[in-house]
């Protein structure tokens, strides 16, 4: 299948080099030429099927055989989705899609993994540098992602001494091939530092960059197949009715990948866009005009998002389906309705919610109480990634995964550099021009 770039539609190009772009001219996203429309009966099949052979189908949808023989692609698509998935029922109707369970407890573990895995397949050779920066969780997901894969080095920066211990040590570690850089400035900088890299014609053409950031199209294919595996464990008697997604949204990545589920056959009745107080969606849908105001701090800090990089494609998936924007739920929900609900999911339903989740558990509330519907809250992070925040409003400890404890007793490996681009100029080219 071809993509096309949606701010210059003669820009077409495969998958491979939408993969290794990111964005192409003036600045666009790229886009499937078209979504597949699977009647139901294929439906049926591919929810019988197993998770990583029914992924298998769904990517290769959007990959020619040309690119990548169907094998292969199971074989990059069994080493990405390593870890469980599951759909937890709190309540007869009420189930939590856990995405967490990958090796740095968050669900852009699926889609940095599978980028990692394929764009090492299709890899010729070539050293690549994937340069990113983080505000933490899309860090530790990449960092895990690349670790030790051939001809990638990754180097990563973040605010210094403005992430918690607990996120630093968990990408910050890892050595290898995996670099991380204490910017001595906040997230801007940051972002500002890694823009500037981009732009700088002597450093693109002496190494080859890639950003592995949201846009990324594969992150977003990658991010469909979850949304098959829901489906498939929704329980037999719960199967008919009306099946609802509440998304906690911030880039608003895994909601365009909810809604190509939709789009290529997947009987999802309605989608919750659920957003903190950045909710520049929410007002856009309910009042019409687009506003962003300053983006503010709230406890689902992974959706402090005033721009959602993933938008043009939400707005794309719509046109094309000939769907009105009002079908598209939203809501903004606060940082107090985050820890009433947090402590109220709790008393109900001994269940504990991170402050993400809080947020698309709390938009789905007045649907719950209807008995004609099926309710899914995504899951995005594991709550032991929030363990302060909870002891403290719930007086739970919570038992850290393995994976924390083995961190915190490693030593970080950190680089700290001022916020000077000249700096990380020479930093760049001392440590990865051969
Ligand atoms: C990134 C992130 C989100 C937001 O996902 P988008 O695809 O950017 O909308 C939600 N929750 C957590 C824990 C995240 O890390």
């Amino acid at each position: 299948m071809k993509f096309y770039n949606l701010n210059y539609r003669k820009e077409n190009i495969n998958f491979n080099q939408a993969l290794k772009k990111g964005l192409g001219k003036n600045q666009g996203l790229f886009f499937p030429m078209n979504l597949p429309k699977l009647n139901n009966k294929i439906i049926k099949d591919l929810l019988n099927l197993n998770f990583i052979d029914r992924s298998n189908y769904i990517i290769s949808l959007f990959l020619d055989e040309k690119e990548i023989l169907s094998n292969d692609l199971k074989l990059q698509i069994t080493k990405a989705f390593n870890f469980p998935l599951l759909l937890n029922l709190i309540d007869k109707n009420i189930a939590c899609l856990e995405l967490f369970h990958g090796p740095t407890l968050a669900f852009k573990d699926f889609g940095v993994r599978f980028m990692a895995q394929i764009l090492n397949f299709f890899n010729r050779k070539k050293k690549i540098i994937i340069l990113t920066a983080t505000s933490g969780d899309t860090g530790a997901a990449v960092a895990h992602a690349f670790y030790k894969i051939k001809n990638i080095k990754v180097v990563i920066l973040y605010p210094y001494k403005k992430i918690s211990i607990l996120q630093e040590k968990l990408f910050c570690t890892l050595g290898n091939n995996i670099n991380t850089i204490a910017i001595k400035g906040n997230f801007d900088d940051c972002q500002r530092l890694i823009k500037q890299v981009f732009q700088d014609k002597e450093l693109t053409k002496l190494l080859y960059l890639n950003s592995a950031n949201s846009i990324n199209i594969s992150r977003v294919i990658a991010q469909i197949c979850y949304y098959f595996e829901a489906f498939a464990q929704i329980p037999l008697n719960q199967k008919e009715k009306k099946i609802i997604f509440s998304v906690p949204s911030g880039n608003f990545g895994n909601l365009t990948a909810g809604l190509i589920a939709k789009t290529i056959g997947l009987p999802i009745y309605k989608f919750i866009a659920a957003t903190n107080i950045n909710d520049t969606i929410p007002r856009y849908l309910n009042k019409g005009y687009w506003q962003p105001k300053k983006t503010i701090s709230t406890l689902s800090n992974a959706m402090d998002v005033s721009i959602p990089n993933n938008w043009p494609r939400i707005i794309e998936i719509f046109n094309k389906n000939n769907w009105n924007l009002n079908k598209l739920e939203s809501c903004s929900i606060t940082d107090e309705q985050t820890t009433r609900t947090t402590i109220n999911v709790f008393n109900k339903y001994k269940y504990i919610l991170e402050p993400h989740t809080a947020v698309s558990f709390c938009a789905l509330e007045k649907q719950i109480l209807k008995k004609d519907t099926f309710n899914v809250f995504l899951g995005t992070a594991h709550p032991a990634k929030f363990q302060n925040y909870i002891y403290k409003i719930l007086h739970k400890k919570i038992i850290l995964p393995k994976i924390l404890i083995n961190c915190i007793k490693k030593k970080n490996l950190s680089y700290i550099l001022s916020n000077n681009f000249s700096d990380l100029k020479n930093f760049l080219i001392k440590n990865y021009v051969i």
